[in-house]
């Protein structure tokens, strides 16, 4: 060991000192000793500001040292080459072949990891930066293995003799050997082989938990190093094993939490002023109305994901941020940030986190003073801004971006670590192409990924566990297996059984997503293996529908004008026309459900009620599927959208979401979404009348489906959405109109929190949780009736929704308002009987008395 006899006794305790952070090797030691330090101090310390000091100085020795050995790789080669040379017995030649490959395997190490400077520091961004360093890190694991196997031979056999140099650590400066030739030392001790065994046991774990190759088991090993190295007592020594020891205790520690399931949920803010016309000289712009609707939203559409997992979420201290945060996730986070207006008992809590910034120093990404956002949230702790904030400098400045975003990954390991729950991350579009290591990663407004899980987190080759494979023809979907893979109650085998086939999964889904994406019309073979779930959905929608006569033979005949684009993976409405009105199928089933579906939705509406296409002037109905707001993701967009005249259908995340374009009450819900607007006009943004309006999409989708099949109230299964959800997921639906609140109840979803009664009712509810009130009444009356819910309760729906006494309070339309117009019309179409039924049902759910 080089450093280790650079020491020289006979020096002064100072001298040696000097001598030894003189020589390069020992200035690399002692960089690396202050710098595992400040890495202990960022892990143990409370208060931020030191914490991030600390991390800023680990980043920053981590830097320096790696210009020390940046072209210690030749030294390695130089090596190789001697070795070549050199003449040796049957004993010589085992050990010179091992000390061959090691050398050439750590020169290959060091080469790789040079290739990586430019990429570390910020000159030269590279996509191969990560997959390099891996493939660098299994070179420096090899040759540290081959170091031990080849000191265990000495040691035991006696094998030669002890070869002149050792190798195993990129930390050994060879330069130092070059200028300061170490006395030739050609007996090895006992004690020093040991030594050497001991030193390279603890340096091979930082490649190898690096690759995620070790486990916990392991731990013991690491914490009985500490009393034989604590024989060697001279600083020189220390200066090595210390450091080296603390990383390593540390680096195992993050692996064993790292079992630990948990997600990181990764959130852009909603909508803000500098959005509006792209002004980026804004300062630390608000939220729009807009922006406040969608974080309001956001908040809705998260809780199937399970909220009651997440323990903490880490949010962009900029204004907008702080914002979507609170109104996004006000049934989340505890109560003490909100001062009695909102929050939870015992909920999340909340971190302001200035790593969460945007990347560039426009006004409008630069942050405020503490004292304004004090002001604006008292109840909010600002402490950790630091004393940095809002300046862009340090950590901070626009080029140290790719760093700050490693910080906040480790950052977030940790954290899933410590707390062994979900993580939420608010943050900014520019960040976020940062935290996923992909450029064109950018989530349109508000919205949310699942950034990673913790599994994944120990390779950060691949820090998106977006590839998820769905359309794979494997026996066991892969949703099956990726909630083994998660599962707290599966074997611990089982989950990396699980894990490993979703790996395969999904380099094998990469290539097809992209290979699908790049054809016109995927092939009618990469159809996704059909659950039995979904069965009778798809099966309906390609089939033939089930009535086609209208039963109003006096209706005047039904306009259809069908126009379905391809999007073909991307953010763009009308891509390429894929399906004009009266063309034949295509090879796509996407354009084909949504085709069907318009036809089977226009056809109920027309048939039942006598309406010509949702303007009821016979005009086109335009659709889009394949629409991704995240092209590069091979995740599909987990939503499907009526944007007022158009129709955008997402392909799911396959996770927790399929196909939208499966499930007929999806396409029926969104064209009613267009009736309602075209007939009432009702309120979207009005807690009850856009309740209403959401209830109104719910109830003719369920009608539009049971017409379809032929099933009368009794019959019907009065679920919505049964179709968007993987087999693996427990609970039916996305909400159950017969019995809200029921539809799932899950660890990945949470529970249905849908309400069913009045009593339950306030104005703070999402629309899509005080719709269960109306839907409920919907039901009553359906089987207070019997036989098909069209026949009567669903033309008594429609009169009301076309009333102009409904249109006359759209902007403001009450539960209250609705069924009495309901009960009104009940009595005029089918007499007084029939209006009682209605009105014991509005009754029942607490809106009449
Ligand atoms: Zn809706």
């Amino acid at each position: 060991m080089a450093y280790l006899q650079s020491a020289r006794p006979q020096a002064s305790l100072s001298k040696q000192l000097a001598n030894f952070t003189n020589s390069t090797a020992g200035l690399d030691l002692t960089l690396r000793l202050i710098q595992a330090l400040a890495q202990i101090a960022a892990e143990v310390c409370i208060d931020n500001a030191i914490v991030m000091r600390c991390v800023t100085a680990k980043l920053q020795l981590a830097l320096g040292r790696r210009y020390l050995r940046l072209f210690s790789f030749i030294d390695c080669f130089e090596r190789v080459r001697d070795i070549l040379a050199r003449d040796s017995s049957l004993a010589g030649a085992i050990l010179t072949t091992m000390e061959l490959v090691e050398s050439s395997c750590l020169g290959l190490y060091l080469l790789l990891e040079s290739l990586t400077m430019l990429h570390d520091m910020n000159i030269w961004l590279v996509p191969w930066y990560t997959p390099v360093l891996i493939e660098g890190n299994k070179f420096w694991f090899y040759a540290i293995c081959i170091s031990i196997t080849r000191t265990v031979g000495v040691l035991l056999f006696g094998l030669g003799t002890q070869p002149e140099t050792q190798n195993g650590h990129p930390q050994t400066d060879q330069k130092g050997e070059h200028e300061e030739p170490f006395p030739s030392q050609p007996v090895s001790s006992t004690t020093s082989l040991l030594k050497q065994i001991v030193v390279d046991g603890c340096d091979l774990t930082l490649p190898a938990s690096f690759l995620g190759w070790i486990s916990l088991g392991n731990l013991g090993v690491g914490g009985a190093m500490v009393p034989s190295v604590s024989l060697y007592g001279a600083v020189s020594k220390l200066c090595f094993i210390l450091p080296v020891l603390l990383q390593n205790t540390i680096t195992y520690r993050q692996k064993y939490f790292s079992e630990m399931v948990g997600q990181v949920i990764l959130v852009r803010h909603g909508h803000a002023l500098h959005n509006v016309n792209n002004n980026t000289g804004i300062p630390d712009p608000r939220l729009t109305l807009e922006g406040e609707r969608q974080s309001v939203r956001l908040g809705q559409n998260i809780a199937p994901l399970g909220t009651n997992t997440i323990g903490i979420i880490l949010t962009s201290p900029l204004i907008r941020s702080i914002h979507t945060t609170l109104l996004a996730f006000i049934d989340v986070i505890d109560e003490r940030y909100y001062r009695g207006e909102g929050g939870i008992v015992g909920g999340a809590d909340l971190v302001l986190d200035p790593y969460l910034q945007e990347v560039d120093n426009p006004p409008c990404n630069t942050g405020s003073a503490v004292e304004i956002l004090e002001k604006e949230w008292p109840d909010l702790d600002f402490n950790m801004l630091g004393d940095l904030w809002p300046l862009k400098k340090g950590i901070f400045a626009p080029n140290k971006h790719k760093e700050r975003a490693q910080e906040v990954l480790r950052g977030l390991k940790i954290r899933l670590s410590n707390v062994r729950n979900d993580v939420v991350v608010v943050t900014h579009g520019g960040f976020m192409q940062d935290l996923t290591d992909n450029p064109r990663f950018s989530l349109e407004l508000a919205g949310t990924k699942v950034l990673f899980t913790c599994s994944t987190l120990l390779l950060q080759t691949t820090p998106l566990s977006t590839t998820m494979s769905r359309a794979t023809r494997h026996f066991v979907p892969f949703y099956v297996l990726k909630h083994i893979a998660e599962s707290t109650a599966a074997p611990e085998k089982a989950r990396q059984a699980a894990q490993r086939t979703l790996s395969a999964d999904q380099n094998f889904r990469g290539q097809r997503v992209q290979a699908q994406r790049a054809t016109q019309a995927p092939s009618a073979t990469d159809e996704p293996a059909v659950s039995a779930a979904q069965v009778p959905i798809r099966a309906a929608l390609i089939g033939p529908a089930a009535r086609d006569e209208p039963h109003d033979a006096s209706a005047p005949p039904l306009q259809l004008k069908r126009l379905i684009y391809d999007a073909k993976g991307s953010g763009n409405l009308r891509g390429t026309l894929a399906r004009r009105e009266g063309a034949e199928r295509t090879t796509d089933r996407q354009v084909n459900n949504v085709y069907d579906g318009i036809g089977i939705t226009l056809k109920f509406f027309h048939t039942v009620l006598g309406r010509n296409s949702l303007d009821d002037n016979g005009g086109n109905v335009v659709a889009t599927v394949h629409f991704d707001n995240e092209p590069q993701n091979p995740l599909g967009y987990n939503n499907a959208f009526s944007n007022g005249t158009e129709f955008a259908f997402g392909d799911g995340d396959g996770i927790i979401f399929d196909y939208f374009t499966d499930s007929l009450d999806v396409v029926a819900h969104e064209l009613t979404h267009a009736i309602t607007d075209h007939t009432a006009g009702l309120n979207y943004e009005h807690p009850q009348a856009g309740g209403l309006h959401e209830s109104i999409s719910d109830v003719f989708a369920a009608l539009v489906e049971q017409w379809h099949f032929d099933q009368t109230a009794s019959d019907a299964d009065w679920l919505t959405g049964q179709s968007l959800f993987p087999v693996a997921i427990k609970g039916p639906a996305l909400r159950d109109i017969a019995n809200p609140g029921t539809a799932f109840n899950d660890p990945i979803r949470g529970r249905d929190r849908q309400i069913s009664h009045f009593s339950q009712y306030n104005a703070n509810l999402d629309v899509h949780l005080s719709s269960g009130i109306p839907n409920r009444a919907f039901y009553l009356a359906a089987t207070g009736f019997g036989g098909f819910a069209f026949e009567k309760a669903g033309k008594i729906w429609y009169a009301t929704l076309t009333d102009s006494r409904i249109k006359a309070v759209a902007e403001t339309a009450t539960f209250k308002q609705w069924a009495d117009v309901t009960v009104d019309q009940a009595s005029r179409l089918f007499g007084t009987s029939a209006a009682i039924i209605v009105r014991n049902a509005w009754v029942a759910v607490g809106v009449l008395v």
